[in-house]
């Protein structure tokens, strides 16, 4: 008899039900036949899947738009003049609660592995150690990679270098750089150099903010890829948003789409914060903000779709739901094809832990009972519906349970 068993669900691509028995907080047996538990959860016929992956998110900044005051424009230069304002009030207690409830939001809609990215730019690293002392206190409940985040820049704000060496030391998972905010491109590719030397020095990934600017002329991503492969580095590197890729010619990414398939390394859109913030800049027709989903797909490159903000000075929308950033990515990269669909599913999932590098992910016998449930019928509707999770269960624990909305008509 098992600790508890999870009957009448279905898994991806089955039609018929399945029960999984749990002991010990693993996958000890996944069945077509009922099986015997000390506790018992009707899965009610849902769709289970692995908890989704969010590899890009800033929880330091969550629900502070409008504070000190709205991002009127909605570029990203007015939303940083407005976070170097409001940083300079944080404290930890601030920090907690904001990112606190972020990863509330996120865990309804079924996400139980986080990548956050920690803002190193003020001299105190609040946000910073904040978010590393969540890493500790929900470790039991949720899977955190704490990201050292540059906002300024490290040639631009060179106390940035100190502070990043400082992350490192209080334990940050990895470090950042962002060259397209560098002054020069030559300041820009030396930011990446430096943070190489620290990941290659101390084991660390690398998560770039890269080429998030509507200029064919900004091309850092072809240096995060050849230092990938030069280093080794390789798949222990991550490139987000990469939106210029979008206005480089053809010919010029066709060679860059080699180079990154060879490298290795993920690739995360946002295509919420970025269809929303890009393209600020153009008259009609104006750019969608997003990077070359559809041809990276193609080439076998690792792509993930990352939600990114929530309420925050650069994006003022945002729920915590990774299936509305699938939903965008859905529309604004064409992706309405019936294995696109099923594809963006695997870009918050299977995609993201290949970046995160989580060992033992997915629905299996043997792998921790990590499991989240939809009331749909298959992984497109998902898409389509963005439902809350009706379970989320971690290590064989429900850690939340939502009752589907339903409508009563009186006609
Ligand atoms: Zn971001």
């Amino acid at each position: 008899m098992y600790d508890l068993v999870l009957e009448n669900i279905r898994l991806p691509n089955q039609e018929r039900y399945h029960f999984i028995g749990i002991q010990n907080g693993i996958i000890a047996e996944i069945s077509p036949y009922p099986l015997q538990g000390k506790a018992v959860i009707d899965g009610c016929g849902d769709l289970a899947m692995p908890p989704f992956v969010e590899t890009h998110i800033h929880l330091d900044t969550a629900f502070t738009a409008g504070e000190p005051s709205w991002n009127q424009s909605g570029s990203i230069l007015e939303g940083i003049l407005l976070w170097n304002e409001r940083k300079q009030t944080l404290t930890m207690e601030d920090v907690y609660g904001r990112a606190r409830k972020a990863l509330n939001q996120l865990m309804k809609f079924g996400v139980l592995y986080v990548r956050a990215i920690a803002d190193i730019s003020d001299e105190r690293l609040v946000a910073l150690k904040t978010l590393l002392k969540l890493k500790s206190d929900l470790q039991d409940i949720i899977y955190l990679q704490i990201i050292a985040f540059p906002q300024n820049g490290l040639l631009s704000c060179p106390e940035n270098q100190e502070r990043m060496l400082e992350a490192i030391k209080l334990g940050a998972d990895g470090v950042s750089a962002v060259p397209h905010l560098e002054r020069t491109r030559e300041e820009g590719i030396e930011s990446i150099q430096f943070c190489f030397s620290l990941a290659e020095k101390y084991g660390l990934f690398l998560h770039f903010f890269c080429d998030e600017i509507d200029d064919p002329q900004s091309r850092f991503i072809e240096t995060v890829a050849s230092l990938a492969i030069s280093s080794g580095l390789e798949d222990k590197v991550t490139a987000s948003h990469a939106c210029a890729m979008a206005y480089y010619p053809d010919n010029y990414a066709a060679k860059l789409l080699d180079l990154i398939a060879s490298s290795k390394i993920h690739i995360v859109a946002c295509p919420l914060i970025n269809t929303a913030m890009q393209g600020r800049y153009d008259s009609y027709p104006k750019g969608r903000g997003i990077t070359r989903i559809k041809e990276m797909l193609q080439k076998n490159i690792n792509v993930c779709i990352a939600h990114d903000d929530i309420m925050t000075p650069f994006y003022p929308l945002g729920n915590g739901n990774i299936l509305q950033a699938a939903h965008m990515a859905a529309h604004a990269g064409h992706l309405t094809g019936m294995k696109e669909l099923e594809e963006l599913i695997n870009m918050i999932s299977i995609n993201g832990a290949k970046a995160l590098q989580i060992n033992d992910y997915g629905i299996k016998v043997g792998n921790e009972a990590n499991i989240i449930t939809f009331p749909v019928d298959h992984a497109i509707d998902l898409i389509r519906l963005q439902p809350h999770c009706r379970y989320v269960i971690k290590k064989g624990r429900v850690l939340l349970h939502t009752n589907p909305m339903e409508t009563v008509f009186y006609m």
